[in-house]
């Protein structure tokens, strides 16, 4: 059997903007933006696994709300998949893995250079804004 790991990414959402955040590593992904997220440990559910990430990396604690549908190929072995998340409280800080943080509006989600295989989720969550 082939067990595929899920990485959990976190589309967090307050006052009507997504956060958005730069990844400072590994070299090749280091200035990429992403949905601050990880894996999912042994034992943890998805969502346990986004609250647990989010407060490592950002010192925040939030609120997952829902998935949104899809599932997005990573390196062989692991899949992205993303929760909409409220964020409950905190201000988001970039403790672990990132170097800058941003809350996007509405208008702005090309004004950072995505992953690409973070784009789908983002276009969705930035429909629900
Ligand atoms: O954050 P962490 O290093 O645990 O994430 C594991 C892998 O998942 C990263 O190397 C990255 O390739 C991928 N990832 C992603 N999109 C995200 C979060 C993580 O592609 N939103």
């Amino acid at each position: 059997m082939t067990t595929v790991r899920v990485v959990v990414g976190g589309a967090v959402l307050d006052r009507g903007r997504l956060l958005a955040a730069r990844r400072s590593a590994p070299p090749a992904l280091a200035g990429r933006w992403e949905l601050p997220g990880g894996k999912v440990e042994d034992g943890e559910s998805p969502e346990q696994a986004l609250v647990r990430e989010l407060r490592e990396e950002l010192g925040v604690e939030v609120e997952p709300l829902e998935p949104i549908a899809g599932e997005w190929g990573l390196r062989p072995g692991f899949v992205l998949r993303v929760w909409v998340a409220r964020l409950v409280s905190g201000e988001p800080r970039p403790l672990q893995d990132h170097d800058e943080l941003r809350w996007l509006e509405p208008d702005e989600e090309l004004s950072v250079d995505w992953l690409d295989q973070d784009r789908p989720a983002v276009a969705a969550a930035m429909r629900l804004l």
